[in-house]
């Protein structure tokens, strides 16, 4: 059968796509361009399923979707922003709310842990699928364009997980969704990217630690960020779509808390020549992450039977990839 991958030319719809047709199914991806769809169809051209791709220039248009959702048996919505160059929450906010209600026709979409976290929290606190961040919100309400750009990227990702959950409610339509909420997605690139200014957000966390010649004491003591590999993404979009008992659940996909002391002695193991990055502390792995949030991805391991990547590995096939693609 076949399947809509909106925003095909995004890092995780790229696995995405990938980890379908490698499981035998039919792939119909939305981009922005011809360029952006033509580097998919060469990139896929022999595989297992066929890939082809629609354009929908402006995912906010009322029936932007319309056309692409014709035949297909189910959707992966990850067209949305990820990035901080806005001055107006809206820049964020319209295109992942009105992107989603607009997809809805067909449905089943991606979110993110942004739309758990919450900032005020003390730590360390789990968070599981009962958890919503309202902070952000209140934060892009009081204080409008004068929020932090994080603040005005997390909130459009609440407020689209919660438009898309009030259709269904709302609606009652005979198909069902599921939303798939990772935290940090790391992992190596097959989407285009010509310059590391071109490189998705995420990643380039990790290019940052891996050439920014930044010093030891840079390493924070406490973990940053609660982190998932792209390919434990993909395949939770694949297995919710095809797993009865995923319909009508969110899903944290992420496998725990990392930090960039973690990166940098993955490095260190796999990369021992370059000089580009500080040097790790292993004693210090356990305290460091025990200090740190963490988002439970236990549902998915149990419903969508994902088995996470180990931080080393994710780390290291991520520097390899940023290394060969762009040279650096
Ligand atoms: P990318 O930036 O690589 O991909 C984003 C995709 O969305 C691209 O295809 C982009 O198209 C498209 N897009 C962005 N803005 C618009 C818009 N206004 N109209 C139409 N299409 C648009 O990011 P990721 O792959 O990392 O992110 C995909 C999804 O996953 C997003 O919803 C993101 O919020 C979410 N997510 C990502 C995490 C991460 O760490 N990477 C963590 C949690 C959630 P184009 O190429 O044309 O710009």
């Amino acid at each position: 059968s076949l399947v809509l991958v909106t925003g095909a030319s995004g890092f995780i719809a790229v696995h995405t796509i990938k980890t379908l047709l490698d499981s035998g199914y039919a792939v119909r991806g939305t981009v922005r361009s011809q360029a952006k769809g033509d580097y998919l169809a060469d990139l896929f051209k022999a595989s297992k399923a066929p890939f082809e791709y629609v354009i929908v220039e402006d995912i906010v248009q009322p029936g932007a979707f319309d056309e692409a959702v014709t035949g297909v048996a189910g959707v992966a919505h990850t067209a949305s922003p990820f990035h901080f160059r806005v001055n107006d929450p809206q820049q964020l906010i319209e295109p992942a709310v009105k992107g989603t209600l607009g997809v809805l026709e067909s449905i089943q979409k991606n979110n993110s842990c942004a739309s758990i976290m919450d900032d005020n929290a003390p730590k360390p606190h789990v968070r599981t699928e009962k958890d919503w961040n309202e902070t952000s919100i209140k934060n892009v309400e009081e204080q409008g364009c004068d929020a932090r750009p994080i603040d005005m990227y997390r909130a459009s990702k609440t407020l689209a997980e919660r438009a898309f959950w009030k259709f269904i409610d709302d609606k009652k339509p005979n198909w069902d969704g599921a939303t798939i909420c990772p935290p940090m997605v790391y992992g190596p690139i097959l989407q285009q990217v010509s310059s590391t200014s071109e490189l998705n957000t995420s990643n380039a966390n990790v290019l940052d630690w891996l050439t920014g010649n930044k010093a030891e004491s840079d390493i924070p003591d406490v973990a940053t960020f609660n982190w998932v590999d792209v390919r434990d993404v993909a395949l939770a979009h694949v297995r919710a779509l095809t797993v009865p008992e995923a319909g009508g659940e969110r899903f944290i996909v992420g496998a725990g808390p990392g930090s960039p002391n973690d990166l940098v002695l993955s490095f260190e193991r796999h990369f021992p020549e370059r000089k580009t990055y500080p040097k790790g502390n292993q004693s210090k792995v356990e305290a460091i992450n025990a200090k740190s949030n963490r988002y439970d991805g236990s549902k998915a391991e149990r419903i969508l039977g994902i088995k996470y990547h180990d931080i080393d590995t994710t780390a290291r096939d991520t520097a390899e990839s940023l290394i060969k693609r762009l040279g650096v």
